[in-house]
Order: C-alpha cells, then structure tokens, then sequence
C-alpha cells in the first residue's frame, strides 16, 4: 500500500527528497565546470607495509574545494558525477594526475611506490578504458606495475563474464587491480578466482570495531585467510588505532591505510611525509 500525507493524496516525493534533489541539480551543474576551473584536485593517502612500516603505495582520492559550497565530500558529488556521465572526463583526469605524480615520485627516487586509483562502474565497463590507461601510462613514461586500479565489488559482479575479460585484458598490460570495500557488497567466492585480482581492501565498516566486537573479527580473520588461500594480498582500511592495527597484523593482514599512519593529503605534503618516512619508517611505526 502507497502511504498517504492525508492531505494531498498519495505522497512519493517527500520535502527531503526534493531538497535532496534540488541539490544534486546544483552540484551537477557546478561539476561541470569544476575541472576547467581548477577546482578538483587529487590527495594522496599512504599505504604502508604492516612490518616494516614503510610507505610502499598510496591512494589517489578525489577532492573538490568550490569557492561557494566548500570541501564537498566525494562521498557526496561521486555519485552525482556518475549520474550525470561526468565521471568519464573527471575520471580520466584523476587517473592521468595520479599517474603523472606516481611518476614523478618515482623518477626522484621516492619509492618504488604503487598507485592506486579508483574507478567507478561506468569507467570500468567503457570499451575503451584498456587504451585509455595504456595511453596515460605512455604518456606519462610509469611501467604500468606501479597502477593499481581500485574496483568495487558491485563493479566487477554486475556482469562477472565481462569484468573476467576487461581484468584478463589489463592484467595482460602489468595493470594491477584491487577490489576495494570487500566484504561490504554482494560478491560470488567462485567468481574471486577468476578475477585476476592482485589484493582484497577490508572495508573500514569492519575494522572499526575491530578490537571489540567479535564478530568483525571473524569476518577480517576470515577473509584474510581467504585471500592468502586465493594467493591475493590484503590491505586494511580505515586503521586508526595500535589495538586495530595490531590484531591485523596478528592475523597476517600486509598492508594498512588509515588515519594511524597517515590521512589524505596534498602532493606536496605527501612528498614531505615520504621524505620523512624513508628515514624513520621502522622507528616512527
Ligand atoms: P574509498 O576508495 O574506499 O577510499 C577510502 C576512504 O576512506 C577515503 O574517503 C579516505 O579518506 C577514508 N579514510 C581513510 N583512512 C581512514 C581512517 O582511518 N578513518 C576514516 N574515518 N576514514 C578513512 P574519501 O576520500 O572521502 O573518499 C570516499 C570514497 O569516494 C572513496 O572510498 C571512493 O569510493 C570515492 N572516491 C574518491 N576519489 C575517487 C575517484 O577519484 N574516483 C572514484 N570513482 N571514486 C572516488
Ligand atoms: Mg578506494
Ligand atoms: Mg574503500
Ligand atoms: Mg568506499
């Protein structure tokens, strides 16, 4: 049964979704400037090797300061900019900043360093995104074991036969690829064996409460034994404490990405973190 508001009959389009609407009409159509004005830029998080506590990879995450609307969260203005089909362009930008940076980094030494970008659904299923990235990486001169490519699982398991050929065809070219968010969508086990994928992500909902609730430990002790069974390697999300950070490691869990050991920051300032952690990576960690 449709619910009612009593007095105008049959309600399905409540205040807040008009409110909700009216602003991703706003957003959308400032988007489309967004990259001619410079307004989009890429941050840089560390992702460091749970022993050593060295930098080995970092995670390209979109960031857009508008001169009205402020830091507008990715969480909010990704999926408006994959509604409007705006993601393709801004997409292509991400990937060819991150590449370029990776490169640079990588030419003065610091590093070797892995880059992982993130790709939305409409990316990951466009014919062209194997050239696409062989060209960036061309461009750019990075040997394409140094790209990374994040996908969700909703990505890879809308059409699990044509994500089994687009990642045969990038692995083909050196390009690695990650599923991030494990555990948070729908994805078939059987299907994890033929993705040619190099690394799990535990989503950050898991290890949040990782060190008290016992059921999220099961799930992360479980799939990262899941992953080393499957030959893949794991990365945690979302680490903000030693208890945390600990239990992975105890679970044999490789790499960490989170607020402990570094948050999103500018090139820049990544560049000066990286200078720093090559010298006390042990010490510091
Ligand atoms: P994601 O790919 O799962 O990225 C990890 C998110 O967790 C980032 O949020 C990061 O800032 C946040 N994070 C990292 N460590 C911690 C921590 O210790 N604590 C907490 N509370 N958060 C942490 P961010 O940058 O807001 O991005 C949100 C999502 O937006 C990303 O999730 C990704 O799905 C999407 N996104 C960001 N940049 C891009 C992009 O260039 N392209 C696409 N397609 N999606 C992007
Ligand atoms: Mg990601
Ligand atoms: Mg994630
Ligand atoms: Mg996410």
């Amino acid at each position: 049964r449709v619910k009612t508001d009593g007095r105008h009959g049959y309600r399905f389009f409540t205040p807040e979704m008009h409110a909700r609407a009216q602003r991703n009409l706003q957003l959308v159509n400032a988007l489309r400037y967004a990259l001619d004005r410079r307004q989009l830029n890429v941050y840089y998080q560390p992702q460091a090797d749970m022993h050593s506590g060295r930098v080995i990879g970092a995670e390209a995450l979109l960031r857009w300061n508008h001169p009205e609307f402020g830091m507008v969260s990715p969480a909010e203005f990704i999926p408006v900019a994959e509604d409007s089909g705006l993601i393709l362009p801004i997409g292509e930008w991400v990937l060819q900043t991150a590449v370029r940076q990776a490169k640079t980094w990588l030419a003065q030494g610091l590093g070797p360093l892995t880059m992982a970008v993130n790709l939305s659904a409409a990316q990951f299923s466009h014919p062209a995104l194997p050239d696409v990235v062989t060209r960036i990486l061309a461009e750019e001169g990075l040997p394409p074991e140094y790209l990374e490519l994040e996908l969700t699982e909703g990505v890879s398991m809308q059409n699990p036969e044509a994500a089994i050929a687009v990642m045969n065809n990038l692995h083909q070219r050196g390009v690695r690829m990650s599923i991030d968010d494990f555990g948070t969508g729908y994805s078939s086990l059987s299907y994890l064996k033929k993705f040619k994928v190099y690394k799990l992500k535990i989503d950050q909902s898991f290890v949040r409460d990782i060190s008290t609730d016992s059921e999220d430990k099961a799930i992360v002790s479980a799939v990262i034994s899941l992953a080393g069974s499957l030959g893949l390697r794991t990365i945690a999300e979302g680490v903000e404490t030693i208890e945390q950070r600990e239990f992975l490691r105890e679970q044999g869990c490789q790499e960490i990405q989170g607020y402990l050991f570094g948050k999103p920051m500018p090139s820049e300032q990544f560049e000066v973190f990286l200078r720093q952690s090559t010298v006390y990576s042990a010490s510091a960690f």
